[in-house]
């Protein structure tokens, strides 16, 4: 997501497709490599904030991740700026969100 990391021990698994999530219903759902994405602990938690309030924008993470995943090398150009675009709205959200919960 763009977070920079500074200790692997900070690593999370987040798991793309539950079967349990009702959006995201998949015969393939395992704990996978494939179906997983290894996130800082700050970004984990953001994108699980980020899929309580911008739901769409929580699954174009996830359908990004997928697409790294399936290319099993590191992302090209074009998946590089995708990534930075995502990761100026989600800043942009994740803003918003804040200083709501701050009046
Ligand atoms: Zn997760």
């Amino acid at each position: 997501m763009g977070y920079p990391i500074d200790n692997f021990d900070d690593l999370t698994y987040h798991h793309i497709t539950k079967a349990s999530t009702l959006r995201n219903r998949s015969k393939d759902d395992k704990a996978t490599l494939q179906n997983g994405a290894l996130l800082c602990d700050s970004s984990h938690q953001n994108l699980h904030i980020l899929e309580q309030i911008e739901p769409e924008l929580y699954d174009l993470w996830n359908n990004l991740f997928i697409i790294i995943n399936k290319s099993r090398n590191y992302p090209d150009e074009d998946t590089l700026n995708m990534i930075s675009a995502l990761q100026k709205a989600t800043e942009k959200k994740l803003n918003e969100f804040n200083q709501k919960r701050h009046i």
